[in-house]
């Protein structure tokens, strides 16, 4: 007889714990996986899908705007909050409806709870009031958004938990911080329609981020007509009859019928009972692994979000996945972080791969960098006056592209492909070798003959 109920129990049904609760499953493992809100977690439910159905939402207004140029005539346009929000929810509906049944299709057990860790072997279902025993237990309790909750009126935010269930779609909002979830609802707010203000600690937005396209960003946005305030924070809010009244350290009033809190997620953790169990966390509350996901305790496993490497969700997969191949196929499997491509879903968009030049500078003695800022072939018919940039950047030492950074139209879509070229070691050369397809935007990619500057640290 099994020693355990599970061989593997999973608390939290997200990104990182579906996809190791499923592949345990294939692999034979009795699994449960205990989920105290909804099975698909942040990125189906209130992450990544619900903001890119978003996104999809709020350009349709620059498309038509656009479409004049094209010579067409658009009748009068409006758009439904309520309508978009009940087909978005459907859809949200049908995809979290997809999780469930793949898992059950697994024979993995769905646990409706919250579960909280009572030793290396035992958890405890709080939602019914009983315990179950496990061989392996892994955490893939995720993030959750940061709060300034002893800021006078805090009470007045919301958080991107709640921006997918707004009633009505305000007429102005303050996003408050700089990250790529404030610039991206930001985006959508504007597209929208609604008066929109960026309102950011720190010097310029997208901290993290290569610097040219930082600025672009930023430049592109105001000319869009979203307001961006650097260098400020919120001092109060105020509730009155005209809506919300935002009163910031350097002076300025903003009013707003939604403030939107977006000021970066914390490893969620609290209350998980890994203290008890001798788990070790970081300062920020994360979850210490090694890079098989083991925490300092025999059996107890993280992968995800709560172990704040790096937060994405095709990250989160990955690393369920190897815990996976480690423990039940004999297959030790880790996970190379290097040039993770990814996109943030702004307006314009951005995809990028490798180094900020920022990072290369401080990498590499030696560098070219190779940028292009245009106007791409649709936006001059359409009268649009946004650019796109595209930047290189080159070991000038061994000629390899170890960064890559696109802003504008797909940008997104080009990141993976990009991904693909950095990961491989592509060289410059390689880059120049291959034909352009024409026409298009990312033939800019290839057809960038000249370095726009070089650097090199030894004079
Ligand atoms: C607004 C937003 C947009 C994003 N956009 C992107 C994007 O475009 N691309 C991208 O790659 N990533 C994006 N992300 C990040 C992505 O969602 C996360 O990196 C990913 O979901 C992490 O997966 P995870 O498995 O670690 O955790 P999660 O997906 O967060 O899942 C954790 C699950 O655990 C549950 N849980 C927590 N504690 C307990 C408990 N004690 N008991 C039971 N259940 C519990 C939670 O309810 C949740 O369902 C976005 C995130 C947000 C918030």
């Amino acid at each position: 007889m099994n020693e355990f109920d599970y061989d593997l129990f999973v608390i939290g049904a997200g990104s990182g714990g579906v996809r190791a609760a499923r592949m345990a499953a294939t692999y034979g493992a009795k699994v449960a996986v205990a989920e105290e809100y909804r099975v698909g977690g942040t990125c189906v439910i209130r992450g990544c899908v619900p903001k890119k159905l978003m996104v999809y939402a709020s350009k349709f207004a620059h498309d038509f705007e656009d479409a004049a140029g094209f010579g067409w005539t658009v009748g009068d346009s409006s758009f439904s909050w309520s309508d978009f929000i009940a087909r978005k929810d459907a859809e949200i509906d049908r995809l979290n409806g997809l999780y469930i049944k793949n898992l059950e299709r697994h024979n993995v057990e769905i646990i409706q709870s919250r579960a909280e860790i009572e030793s290396p072997h035992r958890v405890r279902l709080t939602g019914q009031d009983r315990h179950v025993t496990a061989k392996y237990i892994l955490v893939a309790t995720g993030g959750r958004p940061n709060f300034a909750q002893h800021l006078p009126g805090a009470e007045h935010m919301i958080t991107s938990n709640e921006v997918f269930h707004l009633e009505d779609k305000p007429d102005r909002v303050v996003v408050v911080g700089g990250g790529y979830i404030a610039l991206e609802f930001a985006g959508i707010f504007n597209g929208l329609g609604v008066d929109t203000t960026v309102l950011y600690r720190g010097e310029e937005i997208l901290r993290g981020f290569d610097d040219d396209v930082r600025a672009t960003l930023h430049e592109e946005m105001e000319k869009k007509g979203v307001q961006i305030i650097c260098n400020d924070v919120i001092s109060s809010i105020e509730k009155g009859e005209d809506g919300l009244t935002v009163k910031t350290k350097g002076g300025e009033t903003l009013m707003a019928d939604q403030i939107l809190s977006a000021i970066g997620r914390s490893p969620y953790t609290e209350g998980l009972g890994l203290e008890r169990v001798g788990v070790e966390l970081d300062a920020k509350g994360a979850i210490k692994v090694d890079e098989h996901n083991r925490t300092n305790i025999d059996h107890v496993f993280a992968v995800g979000d709560v172990t704040n490497r790096v937060n994405l969700t095709p990250v989160a997969i990955r690393e369920g996945a190897a815990l996976v191949e480690t423990l039940f196929n004999n297959n030790p499997t880790e996970i190379d972080y290097e040039n993770i491509p990814t996109a943030v879903f702004t307006q314009p968009e951005i995809g990028t791969v490798g180094m900020s030049q920022a990072e290369a500078e401080a990498a590499f003695d030696n560098l070219d960098i190779y940028m292009a800022k245009f106007r791409p072939m649709k936006n001059t018919l359409a009268g649009n006056d946004e650019k796109m940039l595209m930047k290189i950047i080159v070991d000038a030492d061994s000629d390899k592209v170890i960064g890559c950074h696109v802003l504008g139209s797909d940008s997104g879509e080009m990141a993976q492909l990009l991904g693909i070229a950095v990961k491989m070691g592509a060289t410059k050369a390689d880059f120049d070798a291959t034909m352009a397809v024409h026409p298009t935007a990312s033939e800019e990619l290839v057809t960038m003959k000249e370095p726009t500057s070089r650097i090199r640290k030894n004079g």
